[in-house]
């Protein structure tokens, strides 16, 4: 084991260096939640604030990167996936998504089955995980999303399918009349080995009236995705950031989820995913300051998580490295073909290669895993 993957065996010398730092003022105003990071402790709602309010950048990632190594030791993980939006038709209109379309307007489109079995053909050797996600589109038969799975795995069953978010499973229940599991375990037999983390944005209600007031709120998501984890399909879990939301909201998020995990142990990751404004002069946006914060108070708060993501379509790749710094321990992959972000105005890069992903990792000094989509070492570039 990575010597300094466990906690406990950080030596005495060491813990007597980071219990000296204290006395240096590094972590002036959070002293009391350095020592709670050490002694291994839970944090509360209010350190959760505190953190995010804090203007101490530094220590904040210090302590964030001290769980992150006791957790993972250096090792930064990557996969080659495969972003498919199958796609963007959807009956609902949620206010800060540029992804969707209605039926027949200009941009809406469809992917056929054939179309999607083609691309994967095309490119399998470069597929380790299908991450599929889409809008809510009330015109499909139940069997397309079943056959959508059978399909690809009959062409490489060796590809992990990651797809449908719990907003889409509800939506499955209610369109086709079904309940959450009879559609989970369907869709568990059809090939479906795990969901994404989409669709939670954030756990407030008072958002989910502004923002996305027709969309499932918390507590439909939480039991789809307990249920999820029930039936033996594991997830990621997201959060939305950087718009209207407030800071005791996005900790009350964290701490929901971190309930949930407790209880389930399903979740792989955690992403935070910058909010994109549609504006272009629009002040509501996340700041590089603000996305290192993400990622460092999540580390801090989801001591339950294995994993935290650094997306880089989201936040771009050169922030996404520096987090690697401040508790983030994936950059997510090659992606290829995402539309959600991009259709919100993302400029950054529209794929990475693995030579690319090596090199962002090995440049933040840190150890460059491959992975599969459960994070079985693939290849070490140690
Ligand atoms: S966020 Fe999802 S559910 Fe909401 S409009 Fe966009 S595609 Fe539809």
């Amino acid at each position: 084991m990575d010597r300094a993957a466990s906690g406990a065996l950080v030596t005495g010398i060491e813990r007597e260096m980071q219990e000296s730092l204290l006395e240096t003022g590094a972590f002036a105003g959070v002293e009391d939640i350095y020592e709670k990071v050490l002694a291994g402790e839970r944090l509360n709602r209010e350190d959760g604030m505190r953190l995010y309010e804090t203007d101490n950048l530094l220590a904040l990632g210090f302590m964030a990167n001290l769980v992150r190594e006791r957790i993972n030791g250096s090792n930064a993980y990557f996969v080659k996936n495969y972003y498919l939006n199958y796609s963007n038709i959807c009956e609902l209109d949620c206010k800060f998504c540029s992804f969707y379309r209605k039926e027949g307007e200009d941009g809406a489109f469809l992917m056929s089955l054939d179309q999607i079995f083609e691309t994967v053909r095309a490119d399998k050797e470069n597929i380790t995980e299908m991450h599929m996600v889409g809008g809510l589109h009330n015109g499909l038969p139940y069997d397309y999303y079943l056959n959508l799975l059978r399909g690809i795995k009959k062409i490489d069953p060796r590809i992990h399918i990651k797809a449908f978010t719990a907003v889409e499973i509800d939506f499955f229940a209610r369109l086709y009349g079904l309940s959450i599991e009879k559609v989970l375990l369907d869709l568990k037999e059809a090939g479906l080995d795990a969901m994404p983390g989409g669709g939670a944005e954030i756990f407030s209600e008072r958002v989910r009236a502004k923002m996305f007031a027709d969309k499932i709120g918390a507590d439909q998501w939480i039991h789809v995705i307990k249920t999820a984890h029930k039936v033996g399909i594991p997830s990621n879990a997201t959060m939305l950031y950087g718009h209207m939301e407030r800071v005791d909201e996005r900790v009350d998020h964290l701490i929901r989820l971190r309930e949930v995990q407790d209880e389930t142990k399903g979740f792989f990751a955690f992403i935070p995913l910058a909010y994109h404004p549609h504006m272009e002069d629009s002040t509501q946006w996340a700041t590089g300051i603000d996305n290192l914060k993400s990622i460092a108070v999540s580390r801090l708060m989801l001591d339950n998580f294995p994993h935290i993501k650094a997306y880089w379509i989201s936040m771009g790749p050169k922030v996404a490295q520096i987090s690697l710094g401040f508790g983030a321990d994936d950059l997510d992959g090659t992606v290829r073909d995402e539309r959600v972000f991009r259709m919100a105005g993302a400029s950054t890069e529209t794929a990475l290669t693995k030579k690319q992903l090596v090199k962002l990792i090995k440049d933040a000094g840190r150890i460059p895993i491959e992975r599969d989509a459960l994070y079985h070492t693939l290849e070490s570039f140690a």
